[in-house]
């Protein structure tokens, strides 16, 4: 390579066939394993060397790397998706990549294998191109994202994330550079009673009462709070399922309710624990038999919204995609609330950027434009070769 001009470049065909593979892999909440191994596989094409880290026999996180020494940037992408549900509401096959006026349809298009394939992509062609010459590019891409995180925690325990300079999350952004997320909580009430007959209420315990108490009381508390982060808004809580009883006349001896709530640094998941742990024992201590078990933790994110990531990836989306993108916050939660546990300073250079719009997350008839996700990969690549020279050169 002589010149900026014949940098190699992985030709269309080539991205195209590499997220159309990807979405072929049924990775729903399982079976990121499949994933894992191919991705491994066409990174070894490219002497490019990587591990897998098996988390149950069907799933592994896989972790591979270029370049050498400080700094190190991670790039997170997750590996699974969520259910097609009604396969009758989608147009197209959600597990076929199909092309129609410049969309790509297929569940995962948006999030997030586009955004993983362009990163694959962009660790490629930097090593296809002998770089970085200084520094390290670390690709993480993780199992079991949009059900509790297993595969970012793991990342965290066991040692992925502490020397990360910068860390990258290929998650769908639309135009928008997304540098702070809340936390979320999935929280699981379980209350214990005893059963009897509804006109002799007091031969057993009702197993509801308490636990409705608690749900209320959680309530008002939250709807009391005044405490606003300026880029997230207030905490939230909502009381999402509930089970009791199964007879109108029968004192029902068990209860379960679950409940969700989003958190921010000024209200943080410690507090919202601590909470719950102070109203259940309010109701144990005159007679319940209520168990708390907070099932999922993921703390809220904030980084600056001018960090030197979010300036470069403005920068080079203008240069490349001619696209504004906007430094926002967003309501979403994302595997930076495990990856980024060990770096709480808020001028630590995070952003959530990549192809595709959240708004389609999720949804029947997913897609990414085509060519938002073939030039995604030229905008991580760009992107990350400026932020080292600024880096190298600081
Ligand atoms: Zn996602």
């Amino acid at each position: 390579m002589d010149n900026k001009q014949q940098l190699f470049s992985m030709p269309d065909d080539a991205k195209l066939t590499l997220l159309a593979d990807l979405i072929a892999f049924q990775s729903v909440n399982d079976h990121e394993l499949k994933v894992a191994q191919y991705l491994q596989q066409l990174l070894q094409q490219h002497q490019i060397k990587s591990k897998l880290l098996p988390i149950t026999p069907t799933r592994a996180n896989l972790v591979a790397e270029i370049g050498s020494g400080q700094p190190v940037i991670g790039l997170s992408g997750h590996m699974d998706v969520v259910a097609a549900n009604d396969r009758q509401h989608w147009q197209t096959d959600p597990f076929k990549l199909t092309e129609k006026a410049g969309k790509l349809y297929g569940r995962g298009t948006a999030d997030m294998k586009s955004g993983l394939a362009a990163m694959v992509t962009a660790l490629i062609e930097l090593k296809e191109n002998q770089l970085p010459q200084q520094g390290t590019i670390r690709l993480l891409a993780t199992v079991g994202e949009e059900v509790g995180g297993l595969g970012s925690a793991a990342f965290a325990e066991q040692h992925y994330t502490e020397d990360l300079s910068a860390l990258i999350i290929g998650e769908p952004s639309a135009h928008d550079i997304i540098y702070a997320h809340r936390g979320s909580m999935d929280i699981r009430l379980t209350s214990q009673g005893e059963a009897a007959h509804s006109s002799m209420p007091e031969k057993g315990f009702n197993a509801l009462h308490p636990l409705l108490e608690v749900l209320t009381q959680a309530k008002h508390h939250f709807d009391a709070v005044t405490i606003t982060n300026n880029s997230l808004g207030k905490p939230t809580y909502n009381a999402t399922i509930l089970n009791a009883g199964d007879q109108v006349n029968t004192i029902p001896d068990q209860a379960i309710a679950e409940v969700n709530i989003r958190t921010i640094p000024e209200y943080t998941n410690e507090t919202v624990t601590a909470l719950f742990t102070k109203l259940v024992q309010a109701q144990n201590r005159q007679g319940a038999l209520l168990h708390l078990d907070v099932y999922m933790s993921e703390i809220p994110i904030v980084k600056q919204a001018d960090n030197s990531l979010t300036k470069i990836a403005r920068e080079t989306a203008q240069k490349i995609l001619t696209i504004a993108y906007q430094p926002q916050a967003s309501v979403g939660v994302t595997d930076a609330s495990n990856l980024l546990k060990s770096h709480p300073e808020p001028d630590f250079p995070f952003i959530m950027f990549g192809p595709g719009d959240y708004r389609l997350a999720h949804k029947d008839n997913e897609y990414v434009e085509k060519a938002t996700y073939l030039a995604f990969s030229t905008v991580y690549r760009e992107l990350l070769v400026a932020y080292l020279a600024q880096k190298n050169t600081d």
